[in-house]
């Protein structure tokens, strides 16, 4: 029997990969209910999806920041029975606090954190009911450690990661599932192009050492690490399958082998000292950040660790 999956933002990315991916299954296990704020922007699935659309894919129109769009996106599903609900839809904000309205920060926190919650809080009750079902979240590294210059954006995955591990717990009495997955960097076309205006944009309210860090140390920094280690999306699409088909799925999934060490850090001293000084050292006191990056987690890349990344092969 196919089991239905529901994914948000699946207009671009990780999500529109993901929707595909499962849409194409060989052996015809999914039916795909892509969802999407504004369907005027289903082309580019509609193209990857190809023969599939229209059979294992359907497309619905779904916003994760209303309560009536949510519900009535649910209420067209068939008997509202949804097998697997994947949270994907999300958005990015980067640069010093200081120039950032708090209308845009909690934007951030609409989409990424109580869009999530909302989801969650209207399709849970049925897998509760049907004591089945499985809920994959879309965090990311920064839902475990915070990164210079997103501050705000990390916050809400940490919001959705603590959410998360509260829920968990009361779920597995009705044998429903929870997932995360926690990717590092991974090209979204989107990525270096936010990050190029970012560099250009003026940022009033911040002082300009403060503007500098950002723009000459941070930005020219972040892109090299997107571009040395940065996954696809349909690398993430491939982890998450396998989260979906693994028989006893973990709760906590990082993606990318190389950034396993940073989340050991944190766990490694308890005070937080070893990763705000190793942060800090990386990003203030070296010429390449993306050089001395590489060797650390190359030479803290334990066993240990690798076994706890899931690979998208
Ligand atoms: P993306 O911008 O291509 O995809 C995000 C999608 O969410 C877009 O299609 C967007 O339209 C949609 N969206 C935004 N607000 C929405 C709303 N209110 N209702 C419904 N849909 C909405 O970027 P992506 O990289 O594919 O991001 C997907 C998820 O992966 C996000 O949760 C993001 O935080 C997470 N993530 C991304 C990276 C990365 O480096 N790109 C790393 C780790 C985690």
């Amino acid at each position: 029997e196919q089991k239905v999956v529901l994914i948000t933002g699946c207009s671009s990315g990780i999500g529109l990969r993901i929707a595909v991916l499962l849409a194409r299954d060989e052996q015809k296990r999914y039916h795909v209910i892509a969802t999407m704020r504004d369907l005027k922007k289903k082309d580019r699935l509609v193209e990857a999806a190809g023969d599939t659309y229209g059979k294992t894919l359907t497309l619905l129109s779904l916003d994760v920041c209303s309560d009536d769009s949510v519900r009535q996106c649910i209420d067209n599903v068939k008997d509202r029975h949804i097998d697997i609900l994947i949270n994907n839809a999300g958005v990015g904000l980067l640069g010093p606090v200081e120039s950032i309205s708090m209308n845009d920060m909690k934007k951030v926190f609409e989409t990424n954190f109580f869009g999530t919650v909302r989801m969650i809080k209207e399709v849970m009750p049925d897998m509760k009911k049907r004591r089945a079902g499985h809920i994959i979240v879309m965090s990311s590294v920064m839902g475990l450690q915070g990164v210079v210059f997103n501050d705000v954006y990390t916050a809400s995955k940490f919001a959705i990661e603590g959410f998360c591990e509260s829920m968990a717990v009361q779920l597995l009495k009705f044998n429903v599932k929870l997932s995360l997955i926690e990717p590092g960097p991974v090209h979204t076309e989107f990525e270096t192009k936010m990050m190029e205006e970012v560099a250009k944009m003026e940022y009033p309210g911040a002082d300009a050492d403060t503007v500098r860090y950002f723009k000459d140390v941070y930005i020219p920094s972040s892109i090299d690490i997107f571009e040395a280690l940065g996954q696809t999306p349909d690398d993430i699409a491939k982890c998450t399958k396998k989260v979906i088909e693994s028989s006893r799925p973990r709760f906590r999934n990082l993606t990318n082998s190389l950034y396993t060490p940073i989340v050991a850090m944190k766990y490694a001293d308890e005070t937080g000292g070893l990763s705000v000084h190793t942060f800090y050292n990386l990003l203030f006191n070296f010429g390449s950040l993306m050089h001395i990056t590489m060797s650390i987690l190359k030479c803290l890349t334990c066993s240990c660790l690798r076994r706890r990344t899931i690979s998208p092969d």
